[in-house]
């Protein structure tokens, strides 16, 4: 949308400003998601006169936006979740953000904002991860959560393409998702509201995807559910659980082949970096001919008629904050369906790619360039 004679993002540029009041860290049992943040945030600011200003890092503050901006009105904003973990060695290491970096590009193009080499956002990420580095808490299951966010800044009330933007990054130490250990979630399925359509944007980040879906999820709370297991669509396929994509596991009751099946990339579904690892794990690491790895429609009523066959063998939803996320139980039409928990609070797959994705994190295996120091 823009002239590619402006300014492209360039980390080299990078001013920072240090803070001269450092916080208070918390201990690691006092850690709240996404309550707390570091001493510094990054920010850069654009303008369609001339492209990406300088990136600065400085003191955690106060944003100052006029009440007309474009962020205010029509939902320009979007943004990413990705984390950073402290390795046995005390080195921070990020987890795939070139596919963090891709997504918000894919997100920006969609709602008419700038888009940026990814490259040198990351470069960026770690030089404001590097400056908290005593943020990033120690131990399995801790991290340092990061949020690239992109607003539209262009104070006025047209509705058009964003003539000034602020791009920024601010990040939250978090612990382990289910401190004690996994816990299984109940489901409601859900087809009196939909995510995401088909021409839709569901596959996007967007601020805009996502207060629409808390009253959904209150309503299912308020009938003992944790989450919504998003349906779409007449067959009632599924789609996504609350904000994570998700995993069933079926196996063929005659050969015993089991298949790991995730809902297709249609435009209704989000790009998850968590879906894309596990895919890649299964293909990589699952023995083939044990295994099919798909990724296809399912329906509600093959998931019911599966498990009443004992054709279900386990079920999980994937995502950045909890990674994989046991399912016990889907409510639909008022009828409980149990899922299988081999190991308790979980199946052993569920775990099992828990396990694969955390060692990674962590740095306690290489696996394809994904984590990087
Ligand atoms: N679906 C939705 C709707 C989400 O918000 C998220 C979290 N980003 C995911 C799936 C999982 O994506 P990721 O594995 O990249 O965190």
């Amino acid at each position: 949308f823009y002239s590619n004679k402006l300014a492209p993002l360039d980390a080299s540029r990078l001013q920072i400003n240090k803070t001269s009041t450092p916080k208070h860290k918390l201990a690691n049992d006092q850690l709240v998601f996404g309550k707390t943040f570091t001493d510094h945030m990054l920010e850069i600011e654009w303008d369609a006169q001339s492209g990406w200003g300088v990136p600065k890092i400085s003191p955690y503050h106060n944003l100052s936006l006029d009440p007309s901006c474009a962020v205010f009105h029509y939902a320009f904003e979007l943004f990413e979740g990705m984390k950073a973990y402290k390795d046995a060695n005390g080195n921070v290491r990020t987890f795939r953000g070139d596919k963090n970096m891709e997504r918000m590009n894919k997100s920006a193009e969609r709602i008419a904002l700038p888009t940026f080499d990814g490259e040198e956002l990351i470069k960026l990420i770690d030089k404001l991860v590097l400056l908290d580095k005593d943020f990033v808490p120690e131990g399995a299951g801790y991290s340092l959560y990061l949020r690239p966010t992109m607003i539209g800044t262009q104070a006025s009330l047209g509705v058009g393409i964003p003539s000034k933007a602020l791009l920024y990054v601010i990040a939250s130490p978090v612990g382990p998702y289910y401190p004690t250990g996994f816990k299984p979630v109940s489901l409601e399925a859900t087809d009196y509201a939909v995510r995401a359509w088909p021409g839709g944007v569901g596959n996007r980040k967007l601020g805009a995807n996502y207060a629409p879906c808390i009253k959904p999820q209150l309503e299912a709370a308020s009938r003992g559910y944790h989450q919504n297991l998003w349906l779409f669509g007449e067959e009632g396929n599924v789609t996504e659980v609350g904000t994570m994509n998700a995993f069933f596991i079926f196996k063929d009751l005659i050969t015993g082949k089991k298949e790991l099946v995730t809902a297709p990339l249609d435009g209704t579904i989000l790009e998850g970096v968590t879906r894309d690892s596990i895919l890649e794990l299964a293909r990589t690491r699952l023995p083939a001919e044990e295994w099919e790895v798909s990724e296809r429609y399912c329906t509600i009523h093959e998931i019911i008629e599966k498990a009443t066959k004992g054709a279900l063998v386990e079920a999980f939803g994937a995502g950045t904050a909890a990674v994989v996320s046991p399912i016990g139980n889907i409510g639909y039409q008022g009828k409980d369906i149990a899922i299988p928990l081999a190991r308790g609070n979980s199946g052993e797959y569920t775990a099992k790619f828990a396990d694969w994705i955390r060692e990674i994190q962590y740095g306690e295996e290489e696996f394809q360039g994904w984590s990087r120091v």
